[in-house]
C-alpha cells in the first residue's frame, strides 16, 4: 500500500516503532558508560511525547482512589518517569536550546533522579509530577539560596570568588528592587542577602557586597533624587538603603565575630583571635592583613 494510503494508526505505530528504536540505540550507548549518562535535551522531551503510558503498581490500597501520576519508560533515564516531571523540567529550562546536553548525575528507580543540564542542576521527583531545583555544584543535594541569582547553597556558595559573589549580590539586588517597585523605600534583600554577606565575610569581601547589593536594590545614592520626582519618596529610599546597610553590617559583624570564637587562633601565626574583628578586608580566621595571604580575597 502507498504510504499516502497508510491509516492514521499505522503512521503513528511506524513512528513509534522508529522513535523506539532511536531511544533503543541511544539506551545502548549510555550503558556502554552507566552513570552518568547524557542525551540531547530535545530527546528527553520527544521520548515523552512519543512514549505510551505504562502502568505502575505503588501498591496503593484499591479501598482508597489513590492514583500515581501518569508515567512512561524513559529509556534515555533507565526507568518510569511521570510525564509531568519532564514538562516540570521543559518549563524550568524554557530559555535552554533544545541541543543542550542533559546528564543524568543519579536514579533511584520510582524515587528520583538527579540531571544537570546547562549548568543548572535539578532533582527529578519520579513519585510527583515536580522538580526542585539544586545547587550547582556536582553531586551536592542541597537546595541553592536562590535558584537563578545565588544558585547555590550555603556551604557551597562561601566556596565561590569575591568577583562571583558580587556579581550574584548585583543580580540579588536588582530582583528585589524590581519585587519591591511600588514600596521602593521598604526594599529588603532578606535572608538571601544576608547569606551572600556571610559568603562575602569568607572572602574578605563584605564592602564590594554591600555596596553592590544595596545600589542594585535601591539605586546609585547620588541619582536618587533624580530617580524620583517626589521628595518624600527619595527620603524613604535613602532611609531605607541605610536601614538595610545597618542589618547587612550587623550579619557580617555577628559572621566575623562567630568565625574567629569557632577558629580560635589564627590560622597563620597561631596567635588567639580577638573577639573583634580587625576590619573585613581580612579573613576572619586570620589576626591581620600580614598573616593573611595574599590570594585569599
Ligand atoms: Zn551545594
Ligand atoms: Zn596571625
Amino acid at each position: 500500500m502507498p504510504r499516502s494510503q497508510n491509516s492514521a494508526a499505522q503512521r503513528a505505530r511506524e513512528a513509534q516503532q522508529q522513535a523506539g528504536g532511536k531511544y533503543t540505540a541511544l539506551l545502548r550507548d549510555a550503558e556502554d558508560t552507566k552513570l552518568p549518562r547524557a542525551f540531547a535535551f530535545r530527546d528527553l522531551l520527544a521520548e515523552c511525547s512519543t512514549s505510551p503510558q505504562i502502568t505502575v503498581a505503588w501498591g496503593y490500597d484499591p479501598e482508597y482512589d489513590i492514583h500515581g501520576p501518569q508515567m512512561f519508560n524513559s529509556e534515555l533515564m533507565g526507568g518510569p518517569v511521570p510525564y509531568g516531571t519532564v514538562l516540570a523540567l521543559a518549563g524550568a529550562l524554557s530559555q535552554t536550546e533544545m541541543d543542550t546536553a542533559l546528564l543524568v548525575e543519579s536514579h533511584r528507580r520510582l524515587e528520583s533522579a538527579v540531571v544537570s543540564c546547562d549548568g543548572r542542576r535539578f532533582d527529578l521527583i519520579l513519585t510527583q509530577e515536580m522538580i526542585y531545583e539544586l545547587c550547582r555544584t556536582p553531586q551536592c543535594r542541597h537546595h541553592p539560596v536562590e535558584e537563578l541569582d545565588i544558585p547555590f547553597c550555603t556551604d557551597h556558595l562561601a566556596e565561590r570568588s569575591a568577583h562571583e559573589l558580587v556579581r550574584m549580590a548585583s543580580n540579588w539586588g536588582h530582583t528585589r528592587m524590581e519585587a519591591g517597585s511600588n514600596n521602593p523605600g521598604n526594599a529588603s534583600t532578606g535572608p538571601e542577602g544576608d547569606q551572600l554577606v556571610r559568603a562575602a565575610v569568607a572572602r574578605a569581601t563584605v564592602a564590594r557586597v554591600l555596596d553592590r547589593m544595596l545600589e542594585a536594590c535601591f539605586g546609585d545614592l547620588n541619582l536618587i533624587d533624580d530617580m524620583y520626582w517626589d521628595a518624600d519618596v527619595a527620603m524613604a529610599v535613602r532611609h531605607g538603603m541605610d536601614r538595610e546597610r545597618l542589618r547587612l553590617e550587623k550579619v557580617a559583624n555577628t559572621e566575623i565575630s562567630r568565625i574567629r570564637k569557632a577558629a580560635g587562633n589564627c590560622a597563620a601565626c597561631g596567635r588567639t583571635l580577638s573577639r573583634h574583628s580587625p576590619g573585613w578586608m581580612v579573613p576572619p580566621q586570620f589576626c591581620s592583613t600580614n598573616c593573611a595571604p595574599a590570594t585569599a580575597p
